[in-house]
Formats: structure tokens, sequence, C-alpha cells
């Protein structure tokens, strides 16, 4: 078998491991332009500074003595075979690495012999690159469970990332679906990574000259809908896991099914939209200082497909909200539906300046068709207009100047929602009657 060849197998083999991410566009070239998005093997990943890169994204070998189910590698599994040596992928990697097409290498496998045989190929192709070539490039690696502590350890030297794949969200799906793999080995493995990692970067505080593990971190990646586990318990699986081993992601990927599959996967993918769900719940707890629970609560263990999880617990906790855009903390703004944190930030700025009325939202590309009936800025109250222009109440210096001169400010445009709008009549009589009381 050519290289070529191997590499058209290895490198659509390796497109199912979701823990580097790809760009997924598809566009084929059409024989007279340049450029093929969907070419053999590169997808895109991000570096710790943000930088979008172009991986070779390879499988050793899509040879494998598991029978994980859900896998078209599986050793049931009735499809080509192939796989490169350490060296063919080292020159492959430099080739492409000299023509400008990547800026760095992702390389997974099958598991071929043992998880410490298999782990040693994978080593010793970053060895080889580091050590023998000076390759500068991004490095990632997939970290085999089960193997020798000293091949991790070895592997972090030479790798930016690291990432062993929990497979599938709890113990009871492992034994229905990868019966060789086992929660407590790929947990022993992301423990030692974490641990090491958590070393070197210690003593790196005292001494300089201690080198980098992992400076990436590590990742791993849950199939998803390929048993009926819910999304509280895939949540909660990953909640866990950014706990226990401060992972940098973890990815989703849902099951789709394929032509004469087990009689114990579902006949129907997941639907895209849950992924997308639970990329929304897993960023929440990531930035926004969402626990678990909160997101997938046990009496609704399924997200609302319909609506993002944020607006979901907005919706729950009536009680939490208007929030006070001018007064409220940081951690109180980041649950406002259709706030991002770059605008909180903004918005913690501002107030240093003046009141926040909602023009300024507006500036911000704030979505007030989410926000607007959880917030209250000076001239915004949602569903309460009369409270905020009560005649007893203290309004500050920018309220009444709106309400005294500047009500044109406040036309129908300043309330994106259907009911505010309608309560326009209501709120300019409140306002009138305030700067009555109040002047
Ligand atoms: S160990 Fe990995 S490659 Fe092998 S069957 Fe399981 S998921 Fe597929």
């Amino acid at each position: 078998m050519t290289v070529q060849q191997k590499l058209e197998i290895l490198a659509d083999a390796a497109k199912y491991d979701a823990s580097c991410a790809s760009s997924g566009a598809k566009r084929s070239g059409n024989g007279k332009g340049i450029g093929h998005s969907d070419g053999n093997g590169i997808c895109h990943s991000y570096t710790p500074d943000g930088r979008c890169i172009s991986l070779l994204k390879l499988l050793l070998t899509n040879f494998c003595t598991y029978d994980c189910v859900f896998c078209v590698n599986r050793v049931s599994s009735d499809i080509r075979r192939a796989r490169f040596t350490p060296e063919e992928i080292v020159t492959l990697t430099l080739d492409f690495y000299k023509r400008n097409y990547i800026e760095g290498l992702f390389l997974s496998s099958g598991i071929i012999q043992s998880p410490d045989y298999t782990m040693e190929q994978l080593v010793q192709v970053a060895k080889t690159l580091r050590l023998v070539h000076h390759f500068g490039g991004y490095i990632h690696i997939k970290a085999i469970p089960g193997c020798a502590p000293r091949l991790l350890e070895e592997a972090g030297t030479y790798a930016d990332r690291l990432s062993a794949n929990i497979e599938l969200p709890t113990q009871a799906d492992l034994v229905q679906l990868a019966p060789e793999k086992k929660a407590t080995v790929i947990e022993g493995t992301m423990a030692h990574i974490h641990d090491r990692k958590n070393e070197l970067d210690e003593d790196r505080t005292r001494f300089n000259s201690t080198p980098k593990f992992a400076p990436a971190g590590q990742s791993t990646q849950m199939v998803i809908g390929a048993t009926p586990s819910t999304d509280r318990d895939i949540i909660q699986r990953a909640s866990g896991l950014y706990q226990n081993f401060k992972l940098r992601r973890v990815y989703y990927t849902g099951f789709s099914p394929y032509p004469e599959a087990d009689t114990r996967l579902p006949l129907k993918a997941s639907p895209m939209v849950r992924e997308h769900r639970l990329y929304q719940a897993d960023w929440l707890m990531r930035h926004y200082g969402f626990a678990a629970d909160e997101i997938a609560p046990e009496d609704q263990p399924e997200l609302d497909l319909s609506i993002d999880p944020k607006l979901a617990w907005a919706r729950r906790h009536p009680e939490f909200f208007p929030v006070d855009l001018n007064t409220a903390p940081r951690e109180t703004m980041l649950r406002v539906p259709g706030l991002g944190y770059a605008n909180v930030d903004r918005i913690l700025r501002i107030r240093r300046y003046h009141k926040l009325v909602l023009a300024d939202l507006r500036k911000l590309h704030v979505r007030l068709k989410d926000a607007a009936e959880y917030v209250i800025t000076v001239d915004h109250l949602p569903g309460q207009a009369d409270a905020l222009f009560s005649p007893t109440t203290a309004l500050s210096p920018a309220a009444v100047e709106i309400a005294a001169g500047g009500l044109e400010r406040v036309s129908m445009k300043s309330f994106a929602h259907p009911v505010q709008a309608a309560q326009l009549p209501l709120f300019a009589e409140a306002a009138k009657s305030a700067v009555t009381g109040v002047l």
C-alpha cells in the first residue's frame, strides 16, 4: 500500500475523533482553481493563545483489538485497514509543514497489541519530530488509557496537548457498548497527566529550566446519543472531569447510525441541535459560573432543545430577575440571557462614567430580544414601569432627565419586546407623575 493510499484511509478514519476541533466545512475544488477544504486530514484547532491553526489529523492505524460498538474502527468492523510507520508520519508531517499546508499534527490510533505498544509508537513520532528534526509546530497526541505512566510523561514532554477519550458518559454505557474500556482506567490516565502537569508547572515557578509538560493541557471527547444517558448525565460527567482533571475542553460527538450496525445501537442519529445545546451548556459551566445541577436539574434531566440553556435557566428562575445593570455584580449579570461576558465587562466599564440606558445596550449589540425582559436600566423596567417612576422612588439624576425632558428618547423603538411596547403609555404616564413628585 502506498503512503498516499494509507493517507486516504487513515486521515478519513481520524475524522471521527472530535477532541481536536475541525471546521467541518465541505467545499470541493472544481479542478480549475486552487483550494479544497475537505482535503485529506487537514483540520483546524486552537492554540493556547487563541490562534486558529491547521493540523494534519491522522490515525497511526485503524486496526484495533477493541470492539467498541459505536466505532467504525472496532475489530469486528469490515473496513479497509492500514497502518503508518512512525517514520512515515514524521515525513508526512514535515512535508506538509514545509509546503505550509499545516502548522501541526493531531495523532491518534486504534489500539494494537497493547496500550503500551500503541503509546510507544505515538511517542516515537513526537519524539523524532522534536529531537531529530527540531519541529517547533503544534503536536496533539492521543493518550492511550491504561498505558504506562512513563509513556504519558514522555508524551507530555514532546506534545502540546494530550487527550484521553472518555468515550461515553457513564460506566454503565461503557459496559454496554465498549466492554474493554473502564472509566476508572481512563480517569487514571487523565489524573496522571493532570498531576504531572501540576508538578512540573509548580517546579517551573522555582526553576526556569524545568521543561514544559503538555502546555496546551488535556481534552477529551464523548459520544452522545448512542445510549439512553440523559443530558444531565452528560453535563454532570463533563463537570466532574473539569473539576477533577482541569481539562481544557470536553468535545461532544453526536452518534450517527451506520449500515448493519449492532442492534444495541439506536436507529436514529442524535439531533445536531442536541450537540449544539450541550456545547452551550459546557460554555456556561466554563465561562459563566453555572453548576451542572443548575443547567440540568434532577427534575428536568434533558435540555430544552428549542432554547439555549441560559434562557431556559432564566425562565426557571424568575425570582432572580430583573437584574439592575447599574448596580449588579459581574457574576449576576453573566446570568442574564443575551448578555455575553465581553458585553458584561463593557457594561462594567461604562458604569464608571454614566448610568446605563437601553441605548447603551443597543450600541453594544446586546440581543435585547432575549435580554430586555430580564434587565433594569435607568429608562427601562420590564413589566413594572410604575415601580421605577413612582413618586416615592428616589430617581437618579439621569432618570429625572429622561423623564422630564428626554421622553422623546424613549421611542417605541426602545422597546424590542411587544409587552414593553404595549406598556409605553403607562410608562410615560408614570414618568410624568414621577417628575411631578420629585421636582
Ligand atoms: S479503542 Fe478506540 S479505535 Fe478501538 S474500537 Fe474503541 S473507540 Fe474505536
